[in-house]
């Protein structure tokens, strides 16, 4: 569906080196200083026009959000956080691009930078991520050495300084204000909102946290004009987005493909379709672990884009595609991920801190069917409980994968506690 004309990451798979000269070479900081001096207002409204919406998951618009930095300053220090913390299971974009395409993220720092009025960004590298770390510092030295970092980058007038910044592996620190307390060297754990980060930040000061693939489309975007992004794709879900396809598969593959791709073009076109064939699929979790899972019935014409998702109650969230087939126990698969976010919960909040726990232990009796068919009734109340009454998403991000099962596999829970029935009922009559 996406032409070769069209694509933005033209290394992903890092074939052709990472380094300046080979990066310049692929078209990276054509016309920079131009791009610069296009000017704060410029910017943001070209991104505005693109219609791209934040790629860490919430889908946000990105020009919009970039809108609430405040314009007038005391002179003190404005920041760009980019979120490089790429925690979500089954999630494996952000990496590639750190790895192979690290100075498409620099220099859309530098004109996100712009766009903000900001004077220094913060990149927050995920701990685990030794490569990328290593890949990125040294784009970033070459950067600081050619003059497109520090003082009147490119000759144009603007300082901008960039640190890497690396985390210490902990899931909750890639939730914005989260990563923002990590960053000031406290815990990771997040803010209550308001005040927003645009207005009480790093430090206390106006910031904004984006993720690494929304920046570093946004020199492309600026070249190429909103135009030709917002071409791409449909409306209000438009450009071109990375997706991580894992699980089932022939071929688990990250990929650059047009926005809205239909969820079977993308496995069979990228990924030597589903393992034993479409029949054989059993569900999907289209957006990384937080997203409810869809069933082959969905799966079968469902577009992989933000507002499709959304409307068949699951999301695309991080683009992650999580594959499973009819071998797949797909209790035992969920359970595993309400283990995880047990595990992950910062404990601040009682929904969380209590009801993540209390999900686990129940999907763990519903693996064996030990339980009543009340109690899944039961389950999915906590669930709308946890739901939207926590500080941050992983409350939710707990709930939607547990409402997903029930909502498509409520009789294979219902047939495997009836089983379990039967056989204590059989051991029982000796
Ligand atoms: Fe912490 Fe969970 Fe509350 Fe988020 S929702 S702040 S992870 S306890």
């Amino acid at each position: 569906m996406l032409h070769d004309r069209d694509r933005i990451f033209t290394d992903i798979y890092g074939e052709r080196g990472s380094g300046l000269v080979e990066a310049q070479a692929r078209g990276d900081y054509d016309g920079f200083k131009d791009l610069i001096l296009r000017g704060r207002e410029a910017i943001v409204e070209e991104v505005k026009r693109s219609d791209l919406r934040g790629r860490g998951g919430a889908g946000f618009p990105t020009g919009l959000k970039w809108s609430f930095m405040p314009k007038q300053t005391d002179g003190g220090p404005i920041y760009l956080v980019v979120n490089a913390d790429e925690s979500e299971p089954g999630t494996c974009k952000d990496r590639e691009i750190m790895r192979h395409e690290p100075h498409k993220l620099i220099e859309g720092c530098v004109l996100a930078g712009v766009g903000m009025g900001c004077t220094a960004g913060y990149i927050y590298i995920r701990g685990e991520f030794i490569r990328e770390a290593e890949a990125l510092q040294r784009a970033l030295d070459e950067a600081y050495d050619a003059g497109f970092l520090g003082k009147d980058i490119a000759g144009s007038g603007f300082d901008f300084e960039l640190y890497l910044h690396r985390g210490a592996g902990a899931y909750i620190c890639g939730e914005e204000t989260g990563l923002i307390e990590s960053l000031e060297g406290k815990k990771g754990q997040p803010r209550l909102k308001p005040p927003f980060p645009a207005m009480v930040g790093l430090y206390g000061r106006p910031s904004t946290v984006n993720n690494v693939e929304t920046i570093a489309v946004v020199p492309t975007i600026l070249r190429r004009g909103a135009d030709w992004f917002a071409d791409l794709g449909r409306e209000k879900n438009t450009g071109t987005k990375l997706f991580c396809i894992s699980g089932h598969v022939n071929q688990p593959c990250t990929v650059e493909e047009e926005m809205g791709i239909p969820l079977k073009e993308l496995l069979e076109k990228h990924c030597g379709g589903v393992r034993g064939g479409w029949n054989n699929l059993k569900a999907v979790i289209p957006g990384g672990s937080s997203v409810p899972l869809i069933p082959r019935s969905i799966c079968d014409d469902v577009l992989m884009d933000f507002d499709s998702l959304k409307n068949v109650q699951s999301g695309l969230g991080t683009a992650a595609v999580t594959v499973m087939d009819e071998s797949t126990d797909v209790i035992k698969a969920i359970c595993r991920l309400s283990k995880f976010y047990m595990h992950e919960s910062c404990g601040q909040c009682t929904p969380c801190r209590e009801g993540t726990g209390w999900l686990w232990r129940v999907m763990t009796r519903l693996v064996e069917g030990r339980a009543r068919s009340e109690e899944i009734d039961m389950l999915y109340d906590v669930t709308k409980e946890i739901e939207g009454h926590t500080i941050c998403a992983l409350g939710d991000a707990a709930a939607w994968p547990v409402q997903g099962l029930i909502r498509h596999f409520r009789p294979e829970i219902e047939a495997r506690i009836r089983a379990q029935q039967d056989e204590a009922q059989l051991a029982a009559a000796g």
